[in-house]
């Protein structure tokens, strides 16, 4: 099955956020850059435009985070918080909401360092920041664009490089130099 047909299927039909039956798309949860299960939720054109323009928030539109504070799906957990974090600087019941949610520590983390939007650094699966010289471990199988080799998951890549991109970093495997996708990586 396709991820988004996944994700249809997880949130059945209905917007993650607000509950809406309309149109819905992908929404990716920074740092993150890739659609994935576990990175991305699927939300109606509502809440997606509130969240791309801040300055056409409504206010009333977000009380539906009262339930979907309280999804099981971590990146839902996320965008969550994040609007309740935005909204408590002016909404008292926002407040309230966020101190009653409780986050594992690994989300609350993956929470905080996405509120950072000039965030630029490359991030692994986790949403550590890669540094050069670190190890990784690649996550998944990954094709070699312009040839038919992949790189498997498992593989490990030492001593990576930073370009001027931030969502890849560079390094030698099994003999032969390589960029990869910084998300698809674990750091060591
Ligand atoms: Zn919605």
């Amino acid at each position: 099955m396709s991820t988004e047909a996944t994700m249809l299927e997880r949130c059945e039909s209905k917007c993650e956020l607000c509950g809406a039956e309309s149109a819905l798309s992908p929404f990716i949860v920074s740092p993150h850059s890739q659609v994935t299960v576990d990175h991305a939720i699927m939300i109606c054109e509502t809440c997606n435009g509130q969240i791309e323009n801040p300055e056409t928030v409504d206010v009333n539109h977000w009380r539906c985070l009262n339930d979907s504070m309280w999804s099981p799906v971590p990146p839902v957990q996320v965008t969550a918080w994040r609007q309740l974090k935005k909204l408590s600087e002016s909404e008292a019941w926002a407040t309230d909401l966020l101190d009653m949610m409780y986050l594992e520590e690994d989300v609350a983390k993956w929470a905080e360092i996405g509120m950072d939007d000039d965030d630029e650094k490359p991030r692994d699966i986790n949403g550590v920041e890669l540094k050069k010289g670190d190890d990784v471990t690649v996550t998944k199988d990954l094709p070699v664009k312009g040839t038919n080799q992949v790189i498997k998951q498992g593989t490990v890549i030492r001593g990576i490089s930073l370009g001027d991109d931030p969502r890849l970093v560079s390094g030698r495997a099994n003999g032969q130099s390589m960029y990869v996708i910084a998300e698809f990586c674990r750091k060591k």
